[in-house]
């Protein structure tokens, strides 16, 4: 996979790419990963990349042009073909181009694996206080918020975004089952871990993990997903692939609960 950002502050970039498993899958070549200063290709010679808001108020705004420029610039050739014929059909595949932006839709897992299918991601970072509407409109795939809150710019909620993605690309991660168990990739919050010792200051890791009995084991990790996603999230359970016995016993909590909760 190919990921290219544009941004103003590439230097913020050097340690997440760097390091840790994103280091590594860059190092194996599974992942390229890139960060543009777009100011390159403000096209003044002032590198002017903002103006003032039509219309008056405060803050400033980014101009459409160095961003069009910029993207332009980073598609390959038969890209630039689909690109132009994509402005005009709307089921034409381009690179995904993902605007960052409090205002867009919120990443979720599911989306992480929508885009890890993809063989390019441009991630464009705002900063000041917006961006000039004509981007979101005709050039972005994506608008893509990490929740509801603002930060400074766009160049934090991307990485989150490139890193979320790049673990699942195949080969990144060291056990290939372990993003497969993970919250919210089964649809559920994933089960209680332990390890040694046996007995840590009195407090004991569960039997059935030390029995070898695998079958039970799955069968305890499930119930502890249940069970857990049934006390902190239990908006993911309507959603989430449940057989009847499960959804049984999801009523079956419930009722007690209830049951204690009235004496
Ligand atoms: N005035 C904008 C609004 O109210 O929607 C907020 C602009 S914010 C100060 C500057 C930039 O930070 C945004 O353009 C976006 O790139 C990024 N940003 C801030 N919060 C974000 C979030 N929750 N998710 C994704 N990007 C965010």
């Amino acid at each position: 996979m190919r990921v290219d950002v544009l941004t103003l502050f590439p230097e913020m970039f050097d340690g997440v790419f760097n390091a840790s498993i994103l280091g590594k899958a860059r190092d194996k070549g599974i992942v390229s990963l890139q960060a543009v200063n777009f100011r390159q290709y403000a096209g003044n010679k002032h590198g002017q990349v903002d103006d003032t808001p039509y219309g008056g108020g405060g803050g400033m705004v980014l101009k459409p042009d160095p961003i069009f420029a910029a993207v332009e610039a980073l598609l390959d050739k038969s890209e630039q073909s689909t690109f132009e014929a994509a402005e005009h059909n709307a089921d034409i595949k381009t690179p995904r181009i993902i605007l960052m932006c409090p205002q867009g839709e919120t990443f979720t897992q599911k989306k992480a694996e929508e885009l890890a299918k993809e063989d390019h991601l441009i991630f464009i970072c705002g900063h000041y206080e917006g961006y000039d509407e004509r981007i979101r409109e005709h050039l972005v795939t994506d608008e893509l918020s990490i929740g509801d809150y603002v930060l400074t710019g766009g160049e934090l909620p991307s990485m989150v975004v490139i890193d979320s993605v790049t673990r699942l690309l195949p080969g990144v991660l060291g056990n290939e089952t372990s993003a497969v168990t993970d919250s919210f990739s089964t649809g559920l919050l994933e089960y209680p871990h332990y390890t040694r010792p046996a007995e840590f200051r009195g407090w004991k890791v569960p039997d059935v993990l030390l029995s070898g009995h695998h079958v039970n084991i799955d069968s305890w990790r499930r119930q502890e997903a249940l069970r857990r996603t049934m006390e902190r999230r239990p908006d993911l359970l309507e959603q989430a692939e449940l057989t009847s016995k499960e959804r049984a016993w999801i009523e079956e909590q419930h009722q007690s609960d209830s049951s204690r909760d009235k004496r």
